[in-house]
C-alpha cells in the first residue's frame, strides 16, 4: 500500500478534460517541477469518443487529430431544410484514441508525472490538501481534480430539469457512392418524434462512408433495440442501401444546468462533465473543454482556492430557460431548433452555441422563438414551479 505518497496535484480520471489540462500544464515552463499523478480506472481507452465541434476553419491545434472536416452543413425539419457554408467556421471530427495517445507519449517523457490504473473509490479534503484512496493506494495532493461524473447527484434533486443526449451512431460503408462528404447534416428532424426530441446526425467521410447518429434529447434512455430500429427505418427511408456495419458508438451526455460548481472546495475542482463543462442545452463539450482548460491553467498560476475559478454567466441563464422549456415540452425541439434555424444564419447560431456572440446576436436568437411559451417557464422558475 502506498500510503500518503504525496503529489501537488491529483487528477482523477483520463479523459478528455483531464488530457487537455495536464497537456497544458507540461507546456508551461511554470508548472515544470510539479509532481502530477493521473488516476484512471481503464487501461485500455481508445475509440471510445467520436469527437465533433466546430472551430475556425483555419485553426490547427487539433488538425493531427481530424479525420474529416466540413464547410456546409444540413439543417432538415419537417416544415423548413437548409443547406449553408458555416465558413469561417468547419464542422470538425476527430476519434479519440490520436488523442489519447498523443498525450500519453507527452506525459511518458515526462519525469513529473504518472499514470496509474486504478479506480478512485473516495477522497477526503483535509486542511492542507486531499486523500484520494483507490481499492489498493491512498494518496496526496495539495490540489484534486475530479472528471469522474456520478450521474446520481444530478439525478437525485429536482430544482434543475436533466435531459441526457443519449445516441447510437453506426460507421457505416455502402457498396455505391451515397453521401455528399463536403456537408455534414447536423441535424435531421424529419424523423418520428413520438413525444420526444429526437434526429439523426449524417457525417460523411467519403461518398461511401458515413457516421449516422440517432439521437435524443430526452429524459429516459431507450432499449438498445429501439436505436437500432431507428436507424434501419432511416436507411430504408433515405435510400441507403448496400450498407455494412463498420463499427458502432454508444453514448449518453449530461444536459443540464446543475451548479456542479457548488461540490468544489479550497483543493478540489471538479472538471469536465463532472464540473458541468457540458453545454447543458446542446451536450457539446469538447470546444468547452478546450476553452476551460485554458482558464484553469491561467487560473492555477495566481490562485489555489479552486472555488474561485467558476464564475456563472448570461449564457448560464439562457440555458436554464432552454432546458426549463425543452423538458418540459419535449416533443418542441424539432420546431425550437427549426426557428432558430429558419431565422439566423447558421455561423450566428454556432457562435451564440459555443456562448461567443454578442448581446445583439442573442436577441435576435431569442426573437426567433415563441416567447409566451419561454415568458411563461420564466414565471414557473420564479414561482418554483421547477419543470
Ligand atoms: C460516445 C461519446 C461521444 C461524444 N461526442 C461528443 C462530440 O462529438 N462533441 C462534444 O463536444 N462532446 C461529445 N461528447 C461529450 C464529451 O465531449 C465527452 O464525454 C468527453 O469525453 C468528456 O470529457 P470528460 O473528461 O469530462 O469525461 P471522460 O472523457 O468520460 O473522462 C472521464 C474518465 O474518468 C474515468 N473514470 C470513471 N470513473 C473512474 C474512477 N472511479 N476512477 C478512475 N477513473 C474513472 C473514465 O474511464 C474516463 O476515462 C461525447 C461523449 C460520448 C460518451
Amino acid at each position: 500500500m502506498k500510503k500518503g505518497q504525496q503529489y501537488d496535484f491529483i487528477f482523477a480520471g483520463a479523459g478528455a478534460a483531464t488530457l487537455q489540462v495536464v497537456e497544458r500544464l507540461v507546456q508551461m515552463e511554470h508548472f515544470a517541477n510539479v509532481s502530477i499523478l493521473i488516476l484512471e480506472q481503464d487501461a485500455n481507452k481508445n475509440n471510445d469518443r467520436t469527437w465533433c465541434f466546430w472551430e475556425d476553419k483555419n485553426k490547427t491545434k487539433w488538425a493531427p487529430h481530424i479525420i474529416k472536416e466540413w464547410e456546409y452543413v444540413n439543417f432538415n425539419s419537417t416544415s423548413f431544410s437548409l443547406h449553408k457554408t458555416i465558413r469561417p467556421l468547419a464542422y470538425k471530427m476527430m476519434r479519440s484514441d490520436s488523442y489519447y495517445t498523443a498525450v500519453k507519449a507527452l506525459i511518458e517523457q515526462n519525469g513529473n508525472i504518472t499514470i496509474s490504473y486504478e479506480a478512485v473509490t473516495s477522497f477526503d479534503e483535509y486542511q492542507g490538501g486531499v486523500t484520494v484512496n483507490t481499492a489498493e493506494n491512498s494518496y496526496r495532493a495539495r490540489l484534486f481534480f475530479n472528471s469522474i461524473f456520478d450521474w446520481n447527484i444530478v439525478q437525485q434533486q429536482k430544482r434543475y430539469p436533466v435531459l441526457q443526449q443519449h445516441f447510437l451512431g453506426w460507421f457505416i460503408k455502402t457498396d455505391q457512392p451515397t453521401f455528399d462528404e463536403n456537408t455534414a447534416t447536423f441535424m435531421d428532424f424529419t424523423i418520428a418524434q413520438k413525444g420526444n426530441t429526437r434526429f439523426m446526425y449524417v457525417l460523411p467521410l467519403s461518398p461511401t462512408e458515413a457516421l449516422v447518429e440517432y439521437t435524443l434529447f430526452s429524459k429516459k434512455r431507450l432499449q438498445h433495440a429501439a436505436y437500432e430500429r431507428e436507424l434501419r427505418a432511416y436507411l430504408t427511408e433515405k435510400n441507403i442501401r448496400g450498407v455494412t456495419i463498420k463499427e458502432t458508438e454508444k453514448g449518453s451526455i449530461p444536459m443540464t444546468c446543475y451548479p456542479f460548481a457548488k461540490h468544489n472546495s479550497k483543493h478540489v475542482l471538479h472538471i469536465g462533465s463532472a464540473g458541468g463543462w457540458t453545454k447543458p442545452s446542446t451536450g457539446f463539450t469538447f470546444a468547452f473543454i478546450e476553452q476551460k482548460s485554458a482558464a484553469l491553467v491561467d487560473f492555477l498560476k495566481t490562485n489555489n482556492d479552486m472555488r474561485l475559478f467558476e464564475k456563472r454567466t448570461r449564457f448560464w441563464w439562457y440555458d436554464l430557460v432552454f432546458l426549463d422549456v425543452l423538458a418540459r415540452h419535449n416533443d418542441k425541439g424539432s420546431f425550437l431548433f427549426g426557428r432558430m434555424f429558419e431565422h439566423n444564419t447558421p455561423a450566428t447560431i454556432f457562435s451564440f452555441l459555443e456562448e461567443k456572440s454578442t448581446f445583439g446576436e442573442e436577441l435576435q436568437i431569442m426573437r426567433s422563438f415563441p416567447m409566451g411559451l419561454f415568458i411563461r417557464q420564466i414565471f414557473r422558475r420564479l414561482l418554483g414551479a421547477f419543470h
